[in-house]
């Protein structure tokens, strides 16, 4: 325990900096698929410190990479030549499936999406977004204004006039007891009923499965068929990938290629776990959207040598150990398996998912009822047996979120199964 150093946090840090847990941890060193936290109590991360840590923790060749680039320089500027920032976006864009791709790094999945956003409101010279509700893009002003879920979102002001989507949250509400196909038409005409009220829309942001909307997804191919409608209109279509990309999936290395029938999308941003823990995020985009900018730069900072050194070294692990496939291998018995927990306990509404993003939604026993305090006593449940898993979801933080390492092996998947199913089994 380190109480002092949570009063010292609480007085200088706002109070709006939310920590997970009535005792917040203090996580001082990693490994693999365990953190350690001050008092030397051993977890196994099921969230990947929210899924910033895409490999491993510690992993030695990224720890090789970044100290031997930090012992050469840490920063420069993107005033001069990078050579790991040049071969990181060789490597992002062909990756992509943007033809003709650009690449700019940013240190946040938030700047990212600043950056789509200025690129879309720049090349459509219109300031009318569309987003999802239910959806989360970050918190900078331009991001959260475009934040479905107004609940996480500090103010209602916003330099963007966004008008929000069905389609985030399949679960619940009017369409719920669609078909798949059924569900697809009526977002469409939704849409379309939308757009006959707009004119000049610049571009529709979505997050391919919502992440901190509590891993919802819909069903494939309903962006494919929003893209044949925003294409009539000249829309631009961002795919926020920041929680579903570098294969986490399993199934697909992005979250869009569930949807790509109608090609990729015009902008895409990312990241979290490229930089395995380091502060890397970036936007790709057609070379005509990207090249609109009248700009010498947006920001001197993003791209430095220690993170792109880091970027490419995970990105190197993660292609070279098909981690991709370990996610949709070790993720598919993982969902099998809290399924069968699912099934003998009245408070688990669904286990849903895909690869190691799998989501827990816990409702009041016996009743449709979102139940945040049990998702939250789960998670301390859990957190005292030795695991970490995050918490979410667009009705109160009602869903436990599983993300961890992309190198989770099957008995630490089983292993933390266990623990999920005693935390269940306590509170439920
Ligand atoms: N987009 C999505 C889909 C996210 O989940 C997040 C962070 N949870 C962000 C953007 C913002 O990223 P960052 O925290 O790196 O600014």
């Amino acid at each position: 325990m380190t109480p002092d150093l949570h009063a010292r946090h609480r007085a200088v840090l706002p109070d709006w900096l939310a920590l997970y847990y009535d005792r917040p941890i203090e996580i001082t060193h990693g490994e693999g698929r365990h953190v350690w936290d001050a008092d030397g109590k051993q977890y196994l991360d099921f969230f990947g410190g929210i899924l910033t840590t895409m490999t491993a923790h510690a992993l030695p060749e990224v720890t090789k990479a970044v100290s031997e680039q930090a012992g050469r320089i840490i920063h420069t500027s993107t005033l001069y030549l990078n050579r790991q920032m040049v071969e990181l976006a060789e490597r992002v864009a062909s990756l992509s499936g943007i033809p003709d791709a650009r690449v700019f790094f940013t240190t946040s999945g938030t700047e990212a999406n600043d950056t789509a956003l200025l690129l879309a409101t720049a090349y459509r010279r219109s300031n009318q977004i569309l987003a999802m509700r239910n959806s989360y893009h970050g918190r900078s002003f331009s991001a959260v204004g475009i934040t479905g879920n107004r609940g996480w979102s500090p103010t209602s002001l916003s330099p963007l006039q966004t008008l929000y989507v069905h389609g985030g949250v399949r679960t619940r509400g009017p369409f719920a007891h669609l078909s798949d196909a059924e569900f697809i038409a009526a977002c469409v005409d939704d849409l379309r009923d939308i757009l006959g009220q707009t004119r000049g829309v610049a571009a529709l942001i979505a997050e391919p499965i919502q992440g901190v909307g509590g891993f919802t997804s819909p069903p494939d191919g309903l962006y494919a068929a929003f893209r044949d409608v925003l294409r009539e209109h000249g829309i631009l279509w961002i795919a926020d990938e920041v929680q579903t990309g570098w294969g986490r999936t399993g199934e697909h290395f992005w979250g869009w290629q569930a949807h790509a029938q109608n090609g990729p999308p015009d902008i895409l941003t990312f990241a979290k776990g490229i930089g395995n823990g380091m502060s890397i995020g970036g936007v790709v985009a057609r070379a005509d959207v990207m090249n609109c900018l009248d700009a010498n730069s947006i920001s001197t900072f993003g791209g430095s040598p220690v993170t792109m050194a880091a970027g490419l070294a995970n990105l190197i692990y993660l292609l070279e150990h098909d981690l991709q496939g370990n996610a949709r291998r070790v993720g598919g018995l993982l969902i099998e398996r809290l399924r069968a927990v699912a099934a003998t306990t009245e408070c688990v509404r669904e286990v849903r998912g895909r690869g190691l993003m799998i989501g827990i939604e816990l409702v009041r026993p016996g009743t449709d009822e979102a139940d945040p305090d049990a998702a939250a006593a789960v998670s301390e449940a859990a957190r005292e047996a030795g695991l970490l898993v995050g918490k979410g979801g667009g009705h109160n933080t009602s869903v436990l979120r599983i993300a961890p390492p992309l190198t989770l092996t099957v008995a630490e998947a089983e292993e933390g199964a266990a623990i999920l199913e005693r935390a269940l089994r306590t509170v439920c």
